[in-house]
């Protein structure tokens, strides 16, 4: 028999899902998404080691390392120059890296090994509506929800769940750069009121590219002055080799604002339909983590689903939602947790968070353990276990 499974959301968490799932005999998969250009719209991402675990799974990952850059460390300066921090992958296991990449590199990999599977169907500039899912729960017999942290089809599901938009979000770009931040993550902030981040973000066109983002308020988003921006990056920039001609490139890009959301759900499951991705847990990109997460729960969801009736279905679903828990709720906490460290309007927090890393970067246990929690695997603040694959 064949089952069929409808996907809303061409995002990772969508794209990685249906990949996974298309290995399978007998299934037929059916991606929606509103657009009619599916396309990943951003800035650069950090391929933490928990999901290329996944990507190397996908047979991807090889093509992932050539058209990124490895990352090593994520460094901090603050406004006077003192490193807040200065957390190194090899601290958690020698050998590991992250992996800066372009988000539309990511999704090209993703859709264009989708398009080679003869049982993925695209539905593109379909828009799903909450009253759309009863008919598609009859159309297939398994629904996967995956259209990112500001869903309302998620909000129409009987589960008890929060939603609530960061007070900060940032202006960001990216653009071809040679040589700034190489293989590292660098981040410049004064207390919790500024933060300005330069991330690698691989190679297009064989260009290396940086991405560039700038902490502001989302009461800011449509009304920031850009030169008061740039201003604050030269304070930063005019100490770092190469920081004037980047500022001069920075001053030639257009700029995008992103919001994000912090999303928990009480469980990810209802009748025949699954949450996952932002959909299900969105958090704030402070920890480097969500399209990690997305990419994760296309991996589980497959692991421990099986579809040879309605009944286990729903069983295998409960199941993934059960097992996923742990891991979701520890990152989303961290983020919720460091989130205000680094963007909120308290300088009493920025000042916490510099008396804290000063003591931590001194303790060999504390920095392993920040390289573990960058590192996405961990499953708790003191539970030193790993996600097992
Ligand atoms: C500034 C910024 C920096 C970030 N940095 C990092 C990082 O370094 N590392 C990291 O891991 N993560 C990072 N993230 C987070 C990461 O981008 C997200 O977690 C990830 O993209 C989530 O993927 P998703 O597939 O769940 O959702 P999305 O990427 O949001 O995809 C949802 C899809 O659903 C479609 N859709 C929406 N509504 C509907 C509808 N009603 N009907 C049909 N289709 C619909 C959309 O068109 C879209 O294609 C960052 C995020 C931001 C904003």
């Amino acid at each position: 028999v064949t089952t069929s499974i409808g996907i809303i959301g061409c995002g990772f968490a969508g794209l990685s899902s249906a990949l996974f799932l298309s290995q399978r005999q007998d299934c037929e998969i059916t991606l929606y998404d509103r657009f009619e250009t599916v396309q990943a719209v951003g800035a650069g991402i950090l391929i933490q080691p928990s999901s290329q675990e996944v990507l190397k799974k996908l047979n991807l990952y090889d093509n992932l390392v050539a058209s990124g850059e490895k990352v090593f460390v994520l460094k901090g300066l603050s406004h006077y120059q003192k490193q807040v921090f200065m957390t190194r992958y090899k601290d958690y296991q020698t050998d590991s890296f992250g992996i800066g990449i372009h988000r539309s590199i990511l999704f090209n990999l993703l859709y264009e090994a989708c398009q080679k599977q003869n049982n993925i169907h695209f539905r593109l500039g379909e828009d799903i509506h909450p009253e759309h899912l009863a008919d598609l729960q009859q159309q297939h017999n398994l629904v996967i929800i995956a259209n990112g942290s500001h869903s309302q089809l998620r909000q129409s599901l009987p589960i008890k769940q929060s939603y609530s938009l960061y007070p900060y979000g940032c202006a960001w770009t990216s653009f071809a750069q040679d040589d700034y931040s190489l293989n590292q993550l660098s981040q410049y902030v004064r207390f919790s009121k500024e933060m300005f981040g330069v991330l690698p973000s691989g190679t297009i066109n064989n260009q290396r590219m940086v991405s560039v983002f700038w902490s502001l308020p989302i009461t800011q988003k449509d009304t920031y002055n850009k030169d008061s921006m740039f201003s604050g990056m030269q304070h930063y920039l005019q100490h770092q080799a190469g920081g004037e001609s980047l500022l001069e490139l920075i001053q030639q890009q257009d700029f995008a604002f992103a919001v994000y959301a912090d999303v928990q759900m009480k469980s990810y499951f209802h009748q025949n339909m699954v949450v996952i991705g932002d959909a299900a847990h969105g958090m704030s990109p402070q920890l480097g983590q969500g399209a990690n997460m997305a990419l994760l729960d296309g991996y589980f969801l497959d692991k421990y689903l099986q579809l040879d009736n309605a009944d286990t279905i729903m069983q295998s679903i409960a199941q993934y939602s059960r097992k996923r828990a742990q891991h979701l709720r520890f990152y989303s906490q961290a983020s919720k947790f460091l989130t205000p460290l680094f963007q909120s309007d308290f300088i009493g927090h920025g000042l916490m968070r510099d008396a804290l890393f000063s003591v931590s970067q001194k303790l060999p246990f504390s920095q392993k353990l920040s390289s573990h929690i960058m590192c996405g695997k961990r499953l708790g603040w003191w539970c030193g276990r790993e996600l097992e694959y």
